[in-house]
């Protein structure tokens, strides 16, 4: 079928209305109408070609909320009219070792994106600025009921991101995690850390954000570009799940961690951090890194942000094509509170 869509068709382009086709349904296969598309900063550097050259046309977007709008004959857990999500994969082989321990996002044989990957038919994948898409059941997510769709898109990647970092090191009463950048991933990753019971510190490059932080949960908000916080915290934090996407003395902040201390880094600039080997050994530290989350995990981070009535902070915007160019910007500019989510009902 024939789908309206919002892509990127060259190097350096803005956004373009453009029809994309989707595959028919297959046995296994869910057509899902959608109705939400966050925007997500990895978006926007595959965009600009900054983790490297990029197949145009590309429609991005893998913060999709939905409605399963019809199932192909072989499905059984979805039916039509079904609240649905799909984050940053459609699809993996389902029986390497990662794949079976649930941890698609790690298969190691054809783990496939939702944009700009080549599926298991050998057609390039395009995301969720688009008005429907067809994804492998298994690979669809359930939307509890008390998460309206809007809200509910973001956590398809931002949620995820943080919430599997956060769980795998065990965050929670008694441990010190301090939140780096509080931008799209951040803000969730305050309120997931806060509802799993840890102490919470938010450092940011400005106090801009200070208000915000508390009212997220966090124990504290700290301005980095204060140079004396990196005395007053010396050797403080459990955990730092890093969210900055820019290049940053990580020294600096690895200097923060406690003995057996962590630092996590999401954010994923396309220039290499230097970690002075010292910032390591001096209190057996690690420098981990962490990538979205499986399916399994994507559903229990869903329940778990239900249960606790947490969802991330969104500004939704219509689907003008001028207006993705804007949002673009202004995340760009780390102006935004806190995240962009396209109203996919305005895409024509
Ligand atoms: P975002 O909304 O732009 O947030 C990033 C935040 O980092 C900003 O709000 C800002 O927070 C801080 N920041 C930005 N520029 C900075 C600079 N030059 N120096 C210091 N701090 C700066 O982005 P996002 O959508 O949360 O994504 C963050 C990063 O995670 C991106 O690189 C993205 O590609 C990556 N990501 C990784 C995964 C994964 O699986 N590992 C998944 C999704 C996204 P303050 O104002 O509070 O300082
Ligand atoms: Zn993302």
């Amino acid at each position: 079928m024939k789908v309206p869509a919002r892509g990127v068709t060259k190097q350096g382009g803005g956004f373009e209305n453009l029809e994309i086709e989707r595959r028919d349904l297959q046995p296994k296969d869910v057509l899902i109408e959608i109705k939400y598309a966050g925007i997500c900063h990895s978006d926007i550097h595959t965009v600009k070609s900054e983790w490297g050259e990029v197949d145009f046309p590309l429609v991005p977007g893998h913060e999709i909320a939905g409605i399963v709008h019809e199932v192909g004959s072989d499905v059984t857990k979805y039916k039509k009219d079904d609240r649905v999500g799909v984050g940053c994969m459609v699809d993996s082989c389902q029986e390497c070792h990662n794949c079976k321990a649930d941890e698609e996002q790690f298969c190691e044989k054809w783990m496939t994106g939702t944009y700009g990957s080549t599926d298991k038919y050998g057609e390039k994948t395009q995301g969720g600025y688009s008005k429907f898409i067809v994804v492998q059941e298994d690979f669809v997510l359930s939307i509890p009921d008390n998460i309206p769709l809007d809200v509910a898109a973001p956590l398809l990647c931002a949620g995820i991101t943080t919430y599997s970092p956060l769980h795998h090191w065990n965050a929670g009463p008694g441990k010190k995690v301090a939140i780096l950048g509080m931008g799209g991933l951040g803000h969730m990753a305050v309120k997931i850390a806060s509802a799993m019971g840890a102490e919470v510190t938010v450092l940011s490059h400005s106090d801009d954000k200070k208000e915000d932080s508390l009212k997220f949960g966090a124990k504290e908000h700290v301005n980095t570009k204060n140079e004396e916080v990196f005395n007053k915290y010396k050797s403080h934090f459990d955990l730092i799940i890093n969210t900055v996407g820019a290049k940053l003395d990580i020294n600096q902040y690895l200097a923060l961690l406690d003995v057996n201390g962590t630092l996590v880094n999401l954010g994923a600039p396309s220039e290499p951090l230097e970690v002075g080997v010292f910032s390591l050994i001096g209190g057996r530290r690690s420098f981990a890194g962490s990538l979205i989350g499986g399916i399994k995990e994507t559903q229990e981070m869903l329940d778990f942000c239900a249960k606790h009535d947490i969802g991330p902070e969104i500004e939704v915007i219509s689907a003008d094509a001028k207006n993705i160019d804007d949002a673009y910007e202004r995340v760009i500019n780390s102006d935004v509170r806190y995240r962009f989510v396209i109203d996919i009902d305005t895409l024509k």
